[in-house]
């Protein structure tokens, strides 16, 4: 497993040969880090960006989102390609030339960190690679292969991440046994996978690794996949990608691993599960685990929980007034948008703008196949609240679009607040869904209503009809299905 131990820099704390002052210091050039930095740099804040790893762009585009979506679209293309068996089309099975697909996805990532690396230069913002660490309130120490620094600063972001929680007493040093980086590295393609933790990162590589042909089993120890998500939508995925993989077992522990000659043998602790099982590779995907305990912090004064978050109000201050805090080191959800968000929130307080974080909900996609996203409130939620709502559910098999793509299996689920009948939530389950559900995110954040949404002119034919189609559903005036009269307008 990759561990931030293995990055070989000078120790922190090392005499700086030099100091400088800026006016703001960002601690991390992940999607929080470089966003803040360019948006204090465009507001005229004189800023240095502090990142340990030779590239800009964090986990995201390093190991993260873009080379896991740069390989899910391979993995969706070669799905698509056996689908079309059943429209008369055979394409044979895929040939997989697993260096050159690594070396694209590389290259779609070095492209845009090189073009970070570029809008940092025409911003003048400075670049320090190097472990940064907090000597005090005012200063960042930077250990660096080319010596160390210490920075000077008026303000400081903190932008420091996370990194992949793992589970203790695993031979978790094994090359077998691999974290979300090392899976992406794609160093080999396994006969047999285990994937520990059926979350969005479990799920997502599984659909790569069962795209090119490894037999994949996926561990939850929760009773349902990717807690927190609507239970109907799992529902759907979780049909789909049984009839794939090799075994799903959920409310199941492993309880033991042990690497042997013959690969890692597991124990596990379920209902449906065997005792032992065999696997060429497995994927720890158990969560993350924030950063703050790895950024001095103590000198600076800042508090941090015992989990490593840091706390901040709306305006990304921490405890210490003159620093700030944004992305997954502020706490869950850990995604990149909202650490950009985040991000320019605190650029802006800094510049001494009226700015604050209100967003009204934060969208969640799983980029699987087919991919899984809502926005605002569940309908479990919303249940478990005593909220008064509709629910407005539009099935795929409905929609021209999605009967001609051969993906019918979707639904488009809304939820209105049943006095205003503005939108309060929704969820899609379908291909690209993660695309579809911004409308919904727009819409609640503009204060729309089921009206709104079904007097909105949709292209015809396309997915996005599906949102538009919910919407009449609430409003009862739906042609495209037969449901029995509601409200009459
Ligand atoms: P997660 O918390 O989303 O899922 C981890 C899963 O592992 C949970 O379902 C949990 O119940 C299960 N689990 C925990 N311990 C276990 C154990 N011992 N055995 C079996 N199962 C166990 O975490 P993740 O999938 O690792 O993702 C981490 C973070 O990264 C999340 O915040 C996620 O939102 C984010 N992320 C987002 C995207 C995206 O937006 N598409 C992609 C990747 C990661």
């Amino acid at each position: 497993m990759t561990n931030t131990s293995d990055i070989k820099v000078p120790e922190p704390g090392a005499r700086a040969d030099v100091e400088l002052h800026k006016q703001v210091a960002v601690l991390g050039a992940g999607p929080g880090g470089y966003t803040a930095a360019f948006r204090c740099a465009d507001l005229g804040l004189d800023t240095v960006l502090v990142e340990r790893y030779p590239t800009l762009g964090g986990v995201c585009l390093n190991v993260g989102c873009i080379p896991s979506k740069a390989l899910l679209h391979t993995a969706g293309v070669i799905n698509a390609t056996t689908a079309m068996a059943e429209h008369g089309v055979s394409f044979g099975a895929a040939s997989i030339d697993l260096e050159k697909l690594r070396g694209w996805k590389d290259a779609v990532v070095g492209k845009l960190t090189k073009g970070l690396s570029g809008l940092a230069k025409q911003r003048k913002v400075a670049v320090f690679h190097g472990k940064g660490t907090f000597s005090s309130p005012h200063t960042l120490d930077v250990a660096g292969a080319d010596g160390a620094r210490r920075i000077r600063f008026e303000h400081a972001i903190i932008a420091a991440g996370s990194q992949a929680a793992q589970i203790p007493l695993f031979p978790n040093d094994d090359p077998r046994v691999m974290d979300s980086t090392d899976a992406l590295t794609l160093s080999t393609i396994p006969g047999r996978m285990l994937v520990i933790g059926g979350g969005i990162i479990g799920l997502e590589m599984a659909t790569v690794y069962a795209a090119l042909g490894t037999r994949v089993t996926v561990v939850e120890l929760l009773d349902g996949l990717m807690p927190g998500c609507d239970r109907d939508l799992v529902r759907v995925l979780q049909k789909r990608i049984a009839a794939t993989y090799e075994s799903i077992y959920l409310g199941t522990k492993v309880s033991a691993m042990n690497a042997t000659e013959e690969g890692i043998q597991v124990s596990l602790d379920g209902p449906e599960a065997p005792a032992t099982e065999v696997f060429d590779r497995v994927l720890v995907a158990v969560g993350r685990r924030p950063n703050g305990h790895h950024i001095g912090a103590g000198a600076a004064g800042l508090a941090v929980d015992e989990a490593g978050f840091i706390a901040v109000d709306r305006q990304g201050r921490t405890n210490v007034p003159h620093i700030f805090a944004v992305g997954d080191i502020v706490g869950q959800p850990m995604l990149a948008h909202k650490a950009t968000h985040e991000g320019k929130v605190a650029a802006e307080v800094i510049a001494g703008h009226k700015a604050g974080f209100d967003a009204l909900t934060i969208p969640s996609v799983a980029y699987t196949d087919p991919e899984v996203a809502w926005m605002g409130i569940t309908e479990e939620q919303a249940k478990s609240q005593g909220l008064a709502f509709e629910k407005a559910v539009f099935p795929w098999a409905a929609s021209g679009r999605a009967l001609g793509i051969g993906r019918e299996e979707g639904f488009t689920k809304v939820l209105f607040d049943k006095e205003s009948q503005r939108i309060i939530g929704a969820g899609i389950v379908g291909v690209h869904a993660g695309d579809l559900i911004a409308e919904t995110v727009l819409a609640m954040e503009m204060g729309a209503d089921a009206q709104d949404l079904a007097l909105t002119v949709h292209p015809h034919p396309t997915l996005s009809e599906t949102i538009n189609f919910a919407a009449e559903m609430a409003e009862g005036t739906i042609t495209d299905l037969y449901v029995p009269r509601r409200r009459q307008t």
